[in-house]
């Protein structure tokens, strides 16, 4: 039963994906997500529903498009196949468990900021509502009301202090150093985790982004670099390995 629990998780994941994909492709760009139905960014053509199956699709059309042959993104199919394995084994790791469930929100959130971020610099806030919606939720049906409303005292504690950064940053570097995206989801951040490891997140996120800030800064003359996806990052580094994060929180303290 374990088995199926898992190949259900991986069909779901990957399902969700292609869903995601669309998202993060479309409302950037004020489109409708319900219409027009699936079609090839290139030359239009509907997909018909045997290429909307996530992975196989990708697979069977050799990564081409049925009708005029162009390249189908590449990120699509490493999305579909990644979600699908990290569902899969948040299942096998957690079970079913509130941890569990809080993950599939954080996985969700980690797909759609990698692609929405590294393409348009923006993170969405639907995805960020619903996903601080359901863990407030979670909090509320697996521990109780309080455990839930403190949830929102720490998101807004760790939503106020990259506000207060973001501040200092305009002020030192005459720039926006962190959009209202960023922000924006360490509310999330801090709903999750809690201050102090919240705290963590940021300072590992700093640590997962700079390899990338500096071969961009190196090599891309806009001096843009999405932050969400480090950030996101380490939210989920953090929340697998609490308990090694809780070791070095206790040297601190
Ligand atoms: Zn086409």
């Amino acid at each position: 039963m374990e088995v199926v629990y898992g190949i259900i998780f991986f069909v779901l994941g990957s399902v969700l994906a292609s869903f995601y994909c669309v998202l993060a492709t479309r409302l950037p760009e004020g489109k409708s997500i319900i219409k027009p139905r699936s079609h090839c960014l290139q030359c239009n053509h509907e997909l018909a529903w045997y290429e909307l199956i996530p992975i196989f699709a990708f697979l069977f059309l050799k990564g081409r498009c049925r009708n005029c042959h162009k390249r189908i993104p590449f990120y699509t199919f490493v999305a579909e196949f990644v979600t699908g394995l990290l569902f899969m084994g948040s299942y096998f790791y957690f079970g079913f468990s509130y941890n569990f469930y809080v993950s599939l929100f954080l996985i969700s959130l980690l797909i759609l900021i990698f692609i929405s971020d590294f393409q348009y610099m923006i993170i969405l806030d639907s995805p960020l509502l619903i996903a601080g919606l359901g863990i407030f939720f979670l909090k509320f049906f697996y521990f109780d009301i309080n455990v839930a409303l403190y949830s929102l005292r720490d998101g807004l504690i760790l939503f106020l202090f990259m506000f207060a950064i973001a501040i200092l940053g305009k002020f030192l570097f005459k720039r926006e150093a962190l959009g209202g995206g960023d922000i924006k989801l360490s509310f999330i951040i801090g709903m999750t985790v809690g201050v102090s490891y919240g705290l963590m997140t940021l300072v590992l996120s700093t640590f997962l982004a700079l390899p990338y800030a500096t071969f961009s800064l190196l090599t891309n003359s806009s001096h843009e670099v999405p932050y969400g996806p480090f950030l996101i990052a380490a939210l989920c580094i953090v929340f697998l390995y609490y308990d090694k994060f809780s070791y070095i929180l206790n040297l601190f303290m």
